[in-house]
């Protein structure tokens, strides 16, 4: 099975090296719709086969500050797959049921089924950057350890929870969505003036905001801690919507065509079964 993701200017690489000082948040490109209308097209054909074959999964994460467009990327790019073959789970503050589990627990049972594309609109990674930014969270987790290791085992738990549903069959491609903090600054302005908007804005998004410089470190530190070959993550500008949608479209339509995705094609058996019903249909 080839590894995930193709190779582009947005994959965080794997060494450890990744800044978010230096990943870009603004890029543009001149036909952005064009590009998205495209890759979706791919997307609708390679969603029928992904789930004709019946062998893999595609399991896309996304994670970002508030009002990157998470959930406009999410129906954007999807536009046109199959609801059938499509499931989103929202990850909000965890419920008691959840914080009686480990911190796996809740993602691992919305995990896509063979032949199906799964969606985590935020996930696990929020126990390791909302966590780590508001430590007093991890109070009702009721864990018996001591915080000085907790994010390096956590990393570790990810990375090879991720590899083994690399080796089990599940592609995993996660997607960062970096806005700038201008940008962000202007949507919630937007969201306010806005009536229609307006639902979306949550007065404690500005309270996050102030926390800004955390979040970046925190996510910088697990981007660079977990994305992998068998998981990667890309980082893609998100101050131009149309842009950061063309580019996961494509990045997930690019991941689909490596696949060795075969349609089911009868076998000899079937084939004389198939000339065997023909032919009866045929002479009513
Ligand atoms: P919207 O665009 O609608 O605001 P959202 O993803 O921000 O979407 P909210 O209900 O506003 O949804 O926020 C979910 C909140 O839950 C986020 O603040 C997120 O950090 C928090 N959250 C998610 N997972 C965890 C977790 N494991 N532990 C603590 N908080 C979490
Ligand atoms: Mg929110």
């Amino acid at each position: 099975m080839p590894h995930p993701g193709p190779d582009s200017r947005w994959r965080v690489p794997f060494d450890g090296g990744f800044r978010v000082s230096r990943a870009s948040t603004h890029h543009a490109f001149e036909n952005a719709d064009e590009r998205l209308a495209a890759a979706s097209a791919r997307l609708e054909k390679l969603q029928r086969k992904l789930y004709a074959d019946d062998r893999f999964s595609l399991l896309l994460v996304f994670q970002a500050m508030d009002a990157a467009g998470k959930d406009g990327t999410i129906r954007a790019v999807m536009r046109g797959v199959d609801p059938a073959g499509c499931h989103v789970t929202a990850f909000k503050q965890p419920s008691k049921e959840e914080l009686d589990h480990d911190f796996l627990w809740r993602v691992n049972r919305a995990l896509p089924e063979r032949g199906r594309i799964g969606i985590f609109n935020r996930s696990h990674y929020e126990e390791v950057v909302v966590v780590r930014v508001h430590p007093e969270l991890l109070a009702p987790q009721r864990l018996d350890r001591k915080e000085k290791n907790l994010f390096a085992e956590r990393y570790s738990s990810i990375r090879d929870m991720e590899r083994h549903l690399y080796r089990n069959g599940t592609i995993v491609l996660k997607f960062w969505l970096n806005v700038s903090r201008d940008e962000q600054r202007r949507r919630f302005l937007d969201r306010i003036d806005d009536p229609i908007a307006r639902w979306k804005f949550a007065a404690g998004d500005v309270e996050e905001r102030g926390h800004w410089d955390a979040y970046m470190e925190a996510y910088q530190q697990a981007l660079n801690a977990t994305s992998r070959s068998w998981a990667p993550w890309y980082v893609v500008p998100a101050d131009h919507k149309h842009t950061m949608r063309a580019i996961v479209a494509e990045t997930v339509a690019e991941t689909l065509e490596a696949l060795p995705l075969k349609w089911p094609l009868p076998d000899k058996e079937e084939e004389a079964e198939m000339a065997r019903l023909r032919a009866l249909l045929q002479a009513e």
